[in-house]
């Protein structure tokens, strides 16, 4: 693929076509590298459970061991699997939404609504670490979308608001239409992101603290999926953040 056909004549219509072509070879390329680096990616991403449900169950089965050691093992190897499944449903979705072949399902819909249930269901997690999540909603907003798509967009941006938010922080949501858009901000007071880092964070697999986000479940999917989403619905995803101070996550989406 690496070959390229020199053109004699860039002028004339051979030579046009050839750059055509080269054009062509060029996307053809990086596409096939794109893959080839996202299917690597994914099968590092699974080797890592694998090799740690092996290492428990080899371990256990050496010898006889105490009801709580195996107890023990069982639950890493739980945790594991559930981590596995999670990462294979991001990655089939991310895999259908590449050939277009994700069933989208738009319909008119209370966002109001919609985000209102998000927040309530994730409060309980957010509790867990003693995040206060305050919210100023306008009432009413309706957009044409995909229900569970823009559900899974909220949840993922709130379950990092509250996995990169220190134990007593708040998160603060506010959802109003502004010129045809409903705008939607969510502000953390988190661990923040560097600019170089910001540049970054939406790619497939990116994460800024490896150890630190698979530790609390992350794949270093989540924010390619929100972004996708955000476009299959004419939207706008932007990011601010300061390292230390905290995040905050800006959606707009066309209000209908
Ligand atoms: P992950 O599953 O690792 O959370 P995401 O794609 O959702 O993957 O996010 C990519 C990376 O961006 C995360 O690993 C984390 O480093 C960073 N990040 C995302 N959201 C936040 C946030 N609210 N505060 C700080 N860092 C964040």
């Amino acid at each position: 693929l690496s070959k390229r056909i020199i053109a004699n004549n860039d002028d004339d219509e051979t030579g046009r076509l050839i750059d055509t072509l080269n054009d062509l070879l060029n996307r053809l390329e990086e596409a096939f590298s794109r893959e080839k680096r996202f299917t690597s990616d994914a099968s590092h991403e699974l080797r890592t459970p694998i090799a740690i449900i092996r290492v428990h169950a080899e371990e256990n089965l050496k010898e006889e061991r105490s009801a709580k050691e195996y107890r023990h093992a069982l639950k890493v190897i739980q945790k594991q699997t559930d981590y596995m499944s999670h990462l294979v449903g991001q990655l089939l979705l991310l895999a259908r939404s590449d050939m277009n072949q994700h069933p989208i399902e738009k319909e008119s819909l209370d966002f109001t609504e919609l985000i209102e249930i998000v927040i309530e269901e994730m409060e309980e997690l957010a509790l867990k670490k003693d995040i206060n999540i305050d919210f100023e909603i306008e009432q009413g907003l309706r957009l044409y979308g995909d229900q569970s798509m823009l559900t899974q967009l909220l949840i993922n941006l709130l379950d990092n608001a509250i996995k990169y938010t220190p134990p007593k922080g708040s998160i603060d949501i506010k959802v109003k239409s502004q010129s045809n858009q409903i705008r939607i901000e969510i502000k953390d007071t988190g661990i923040g992101i560097s600019k170089e880092d910001q540049a970054y964070i939406f790619d497939r697999f990116y994460r800024v603290d490896k150890s630190r986000s698979r530790a609390s479940g992350g794949s270093g999917l989540g924010l390619s999926i929100c972004q996708w989403i955000v476009r299959i619905h004419k939207g706008n995803i932007e990011i601010e953040s300061e390292i230390n101070q905290g995040s905050i996550f800006t959606i707009y989406l066309p209000q209908k």
